[in-house]
């Protein structure tokens, strides 16, 4: 049996040769395209693309017909493989994760009044170093300064473009041949390769660990102060958490020791939070505030994990201290620019109001929603495609548990609800990987052979839209 059904597929299979003698040429495909739907280049890029995948295809003996190489087939295929081109690279996606500063997906979404600071930095002309009182140059740090002093109780405060740039800044002007003392239970590695020891290396700075992984105590810092010493640093064990026999010394204490030696204390919060979140069943987190208000010197923190802000590095503290972080040449180097600048102070107004400020910024809204709120979406979703997709996919409400992400509190998890899917025609990884495929791709995560969306990172306007997404992709018209 077997082999006569060999022999029955190898009549019916042209030779490989056919084939590839069937394969039309480039000018004579291009004669059906009209010059008028994209580019020239394009066009014949994308013919060449899909003429070499279809030859690659027949010599490696993939299943390839005439009909594969039909005018009609072709114009499919090349047709894709234009409008792909010719569509972002950079798009849009919905995250139903539930991770809410998602690394991946963007890290924190920017409220809708900082997007419109944004747009209009960039379309019209600003006062970015200008000073409007005097009609001299400004300088573009000055536009936020005074709004990162209130909120933080800081003396000063200078930004650049991302935390691991702050880091950078900040020990290569204060400590570049000269040691930094570190708990051994701080050397972390942030995804990205952030890792404490690396960018310590790479400003100059020679570290210097102490205590033992789990446990250092105030006398192991004390010990290895030497004349070389410059800075102590604290650094906030973000993306992990150690449990059990541990000790940690807290910054005040610190700040007591290094006053005695004359040292300095800088403190890299990571995610840095103006705001506790614990009313909202968020564990507390160490705020910027009190880092400022315990005598750190130097304080550095992202601006777009918790603060819910763009990708910026924020510093704060002494004055002294920043005037001299800002006078670093490296400054140029890792300055923001506009957008940011923007962005930032938009957000950064908003905490000015503690009323309004959780509802205001996505990322702390989408922590604080309650199950009760994240339910409602998930029958609103559930309701709007149970019918839809009667027979060709079971669909739940069930609950589950989000994460904060950004490397904020591992190990937490946030009660949520999703739509869960089990698809009955697929897979669930065809389900996966046709949502992500999308036009506006649907990013949810498979567990135990499910396919669920997250309510929490999923915005009140997105739920019709991925009931739409959902029938397209399960063939179901509207
Ligand atoms: C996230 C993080 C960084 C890196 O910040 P970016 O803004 O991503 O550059 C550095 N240190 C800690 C402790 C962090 O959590």
């Amino acid at each position: 049996m077997e082999v006569q059904k060999n022999n029955k597929n190898k009549e019916k299979t042209p030779a490989r040769k056919d084939l590839l003698r069937a394969i039309p040429q480039v000018d004579e495909v291009l004669h059906w395209f009209s010059r008028e739907t994209a580019p020239l280049f394009l066009i014949k890029q994308s013919i060449r693309e899909e003429l070499e995948a279809l030859r690659q295809d027949i010599l490696a003996g993939k299943k390839v017909g005439k009909l594969d190489l039909g005018k009609k087939k072709l114009l499919d295929r090349i047709g894709a493989r234009l409008q792909a081109k010719q569509g972002p690279n950079f798009k849009r996606v919905i995250n139903a994760t539930g991770v809410v500063i998602h690394t991946n997906l963007g890290r924190s979404i920017l409220p809708d009044s900082a997007g419109k600071a944004l747009v209009e930095a960039g379309t019209r002309y600003s006062n970015l170093e200008f000073d409007l009182a005097t009609g001299k140059r400004g300088s573009r740090y000055s536009l936020v300064e005074q709004l990162l002093c209130d909120l933080t109780g800081a003396e000063a405060a200078l930004v650049v473009n991302n935390n691991a740039a702050a880091v950078l800044l900040v020990l290569d002007t204060l400590a570049r041949d000269r040691e930094v003392i570190v708990s051994r239970g701080q050397l972390v590695e942030i995804g990205g390769s952030f890792r404490v020891p690396d960018v310590m290396a790479k400003s100059g700075a020679r570290l210097v660990e102490v205590g033992a992984t789990n446990r250092t105590h105030l006398k192991d810092y004390e010990a290895a102060i030497t004349d070389a010493t410059a800075l102590l640093l604290k650094v906030h064990a973000s993306n992990f958490k150690m449990v059990g026999f541990t000790k940690e010394v807290a910054a005040e204490e610190l700040v007591q020791l290094a006053a005695r030696y004359k040292l300095l204390v800088m403190e890299d919060l990571g995610s840095g939070c103006l705001l506790d979140m614990s009313a909202y069943g968020i564990r507390r987190e160490p705020t910027v505030q009190e880092t400022v208000r315990a005598g750190v010197d130097v304080v550095t923190f992202s601006g777009d994990k918790l603060l819910g802000g763009p990708q910026a590095g924020l510093i704060v503290g002494k004055r002294d201290i920043i005037e001299c972080i800002k006078k670093n040449q490296l400054n140029r180097a890792l300055r923001i620019d506009k957008f940011t600048l923007a962005a930032l102070e938009s957000v950064l107004r908003l905490y000015y109001d503690h009323e309004t400020v959780v509802s205001r910024i996505p990322t702390l809204a989408m922590l604080a929603a309650s199950p009760r709120v994240m339910e409602q979406r998930a029958r609103r979703l559930a309701r709007k495609v149970i019918k839809l997709l009667a027979g060709r996919c079971a669909v739940a409400v069930r609950t589950v548990g989000s994460r904060v992400g950004g490397g904020a509190l591992p190990e937490e998890d946030i009660e949520s609800r999703c739509v869960e899917l089990a698809p009955l025609d697929r897979t669930v990884n065809e389900l996966e990987r046709s949502l992500r495929l999308n036009q506006v791709p649907v990013i949810g995560r498979i567990e135990d052979d499910r396919y669920l969306l997250d309510m929490r990172t999923v915005l009140d306007d997105e739920v019709p839209l991925i009931a739409t997404v959902l029938a397209r992709v399960f063939g179901v018209d509207l």
